[in-house]
């Protein structure tokens, strides 16, 4: 496995280095004809979580250990940007190193870190930027590998359809095309939809597989696949046990997340989606014998026998790669949120998206639609785009958004004033979102939410960390809270008076809001800010309901399954909150039984 061969190389390099000492030294020319000043460097850089403090150790011309000491970026997410980036430093012996997909701030703030550490050691920083790793041990061979069930995508629907291929007897190949797995899974705000026996009624929720089923039928304007959308439903909550038969954890408590409409959503115990993956990746790594997940393995086409696909070709760290598949092939490649000239050719409802920054991962282009394209798949609902009326204004990701429930929170535009229902459909808050002033808006809550600074958001970050960062705003008063923000404190505080009043008589309010819980009284109060933001592609491959693709005429293509995010069909004119990961995980396992069976 890709991972361990990391761990051991990271493990040579620290044996290999340890002995060298440890001195402090300030920033100088370098002395002699080396490259730096012999020594041990302090430097820091900016990760999303905060300052990554480390400490840099050069002989004269080499880069010989890079330690980190200090940092509080989101364990699973970033562990790959620290696993990788020293040691490609140290193997390029340069700066010239890519940003981990995924785990960009934290890339970057080790890279700023180590650069600023290695000025200190007198080196030419600019010079450094430019050497890079070397890529690719290529010997020009194609490499040929057979197994039963091929699975492109590393995503969550991705090994769930690995994991459950297995369970059901079948070999497997991963091919995962980014440097790490877990695609838009692991960055995910991780709330997963189901109609739960036990935990609503603990709760007092009214809920059922039924009412799961209408939500998401009409909240999708009746465009998705009853049949679909029944598997959905009906499989949401087998699914979470069946993940937690595997050791995954959820919380007690559900939730309604943005565009949730219902109160079903499950939380993991484990930050963002890293539940998910982690408990995938241990079952793989648990039956290893069996099972391979080949990283920077970018699969670029199926391979046909007449009309059924019987494996794959792909372009991996050795050069290209042939993975015949006994028994089918499942694409879970996700969503084309990432890949700008797709989204404009299928965009047809919202103004031009070409500007737009996204909540995605960089791996997220749509290739395994392409890829299905090409061997005659039929694609439905491209042109449906989901935006979010929730993306960091810089970076468009869902990170730094304070809310935690849909109940708990109103938004408000740049005069202070609420403008819509926030319990509302994602595609209408959007829509409400583009009227407002420069399209931007303030989500305000108060610290019932947030009982102190160290409580978390949904995304592993404190709000005293936001608050520090600016990225979120904190005030004593709703008046002090408006001047931190620059709106009209008036306008504010009518607002928040207004919809507490709502939260007295249990609503509907002026914007038809029902979803309320608490009033916003309790000081600190807090703001943040958010804009529109792409999401989720909800149209893609057709699929079936046991997963397998279908081509223009309704046909199945033999040996060709799909699952996820890449599918089409389900979700309609508009995903409900909280209903991407019930999919990605019920159609994964599906998917990998299906393939598994077509023996
Ligand atoms: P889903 O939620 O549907 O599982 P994710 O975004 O979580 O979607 O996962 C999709 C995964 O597929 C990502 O890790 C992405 O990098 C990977 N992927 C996309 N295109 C390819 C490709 N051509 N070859 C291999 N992996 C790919």
């Amino acid at each position: 496995m890709k991972k361990i061969k990391w761990l051991v190389f990271l493990l040579s390099i620290t044996m290999i280095f340890s002995l060298v000492g440890c001195k402090s030294n300030e920033s100088k020319e370098v002395e002699g004809d080396g490259l730096f000043n012999p020594g041990t460097y302090a430097g820091e850089g900016k990760g999303i979580g905060g300052t990554i403090k480390l400490e840099v150790t050069v002989t004269e011309d080499e880069i010989t250990k890079i330690n980190v000491l200090e940092h509080n970026e989101t364990p699973g997410v970033s562990d790959l940007a620290f696993e990788q980036i020293p040691a490609q430093i140290i193997e390029a012996q340069g700066l010239g190193v890519d940003a981990v997909a995924g785990a960009t701030m934290s890339s970057e703030g080790i890279l700023a870190a180590v650069a600023q550490a290695l000025e200190k050691a007198g080196a030419d920083i600019d010079a450094l930027k430019k050497v890079s790793a070397k890529t690719s041990t290529g010997t020009g061979e194609t490499i040929e590998k057979e197994t039963d069930v091929v699975v492109i995508g590393g995503g969550g629907a991705g090994l769930a359809a690995a994991v459950s291929a297995h369970q059901n007897g079948a070999k497997v190949i991963v091919l995962e095309k980014m440097p790490r797995v877990g695609g838009n899974t692991i960055i995910s705000g991780a709330a997963y939809n189901a109609a739960d026996p036990k935990r609503q009624e603990a709760q007092g929720i009214e809920d059922s597989v039924d009412k799961h089923f209408q939500q998401t039928y009409e909240g999708g304007d009746k465009l998705g696949k009853p049949e679909l959308i029944r598997v959905l439903v009906e499989n949401a909550y087998p699914t979470i046990e069946w993940l937690e038969s595997m050791g995954m954890k959820f919380e007690d408590e559900l939730f309604t997340v943005l565009g949730g409409l219902w109160p079903r959503a499950h939380r993991p115990v484990e930050p963002l989606g890293t539940g998910y993956i982690n408990t995938y990746m241990n079952y793989i790594d648990e039956n290893s014998s069996d099972m391979e997940v080949l990283l920077n393995t970018k699969a670029t086409e199926l391979i046909m026998e007449g009309n059924k696909v019987v494996g794959v070709k792909a372009e991996g760290p050795e050069g290209e790669l042939i993975v015949k598949a006994n028994n089918g092939v499942v694409i879970a490649t996700g969503v084309f949120g990432n890949n700008i000239e797709m989204r404009d050719e299928y965009n047809k409802i919202w103004p031009a998206l070409t500007n737009l920054k996204t909540t995605n991962h960089p791996g997220a282009t749509g290739d395994g639609i392409a890829m299905a394209k090409a061997v005659g798949a039929n694609l439905v609902d491209m042109e449906q785009i989901q935006l979010l009326p929730m993306g960091d204004p810089e970076t468009g990701s869902l990170s730094g958004n304070i809310e935690k429930s849909v109940e708990n929170r109103i938004f408000v535009n740049k005069d202070g004033n609420r403008f819509v229902d926030e319990g509302a459909r994602r595609d209408v808050m959007t829509k409400a979102l583009f009227e407002q002033e420069d399209s931007f808006m303030w989500v305000i809550l108060d610290s019932k939410n947030y009982p102190t600074g160290e409580h978390k958001n949904n995304f592993n970050e404190s709000i005293d960390e936001l608050v520090a960062a600016g990225r979120a705003f904190k005030g004593d008063t709703l008046e002090e809270l408006a001047e931190e923000i620059g709106v009209n404190p008036e306008n504010l505080v009518a607002a928040v008076n207004k919809f507490n009043e709502a939260v007295e008589n249990g609503g509907p309010d002026e914007f038809g809001r029902t979803l309320f819980q608490w009033k916003l009284d309790t000081a600190p109060f807090y703001a943040g800010a958010r804009v529109p933001t792409v999401h989720h592609t909800m149209g893609g491959i057709e699929i079936n309901e046991k997963a397998e693709v279908l081509d223009a005429n309704g046909n199945v293509i033999p040996g060709l399954y799909a699952a996820g995010e890449v599918t089409g069909g389900i979700h309609g004119a508009n995903r409900l909150g909280g209903n991407a990961l019930a999919d990605v995980n019920v159609f994964g396992k599906i998917a990998g039984e299906s393939a598994a069976k077509n023996k």
